[in-house]
């Protein structure tokens, strides 16, 4: 962002939804709107490298029609987010598997991804 510049954003990190404007001034980023700290990272966060969890599921290659929901076990960049879904829409895992099991190691060297259910 250029001095002067001016972003408004909304906060995910809490169901409030703080209404953030974050303006880049000389000494750097202003957040305001924020109502606890958190908005103010989240706003330089989102603006200098935006990251999310990614959720989806995953298909179990020995149940029939049986999936099983899994997340990275941290944020991995945003920009990565529809190549990520794209890598997962090919791995299957084999069941039994359950709840933090590591279904993919080190997606993009970012995060593992984890199952957050069981299938036995
Ligand atoms: S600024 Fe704080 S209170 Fe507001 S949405 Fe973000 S986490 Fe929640």
């Amino acid at each position: 962002m250029k001095i002067g510049e001016t972003k408004e954003l909304i906060c995910i990190n809490c169901p409030m939804g703080c209404n953030l404007t974050a303006t880049m001034t000389e000494s750097g980023l202003k957040v305001t709107g924020n109502t606890c700290p958190r908005g103010e990272k989240y706003a330089n966060e989102e603006l200098t490298h935006p990251t999310r969890t990614l959720t989806t599921t995953l298909r179990v290659n020995n149940r029939e029609g049986k999936y099983v929901p899994v997340k990275t076990n941290g944020p991995i960049s945003k920009e990565k987010l529809f190549e990520a879904m794209k890598v997962l829409s090919e791995v299957t895992v084999s069941a039994p598997v359950k709840t933090g099991d590591v279904v993919f190691a080190s997606l993009f060297g970012e995060a593992d991804v984890i199952a957050t259910g069981t299938v036995d």
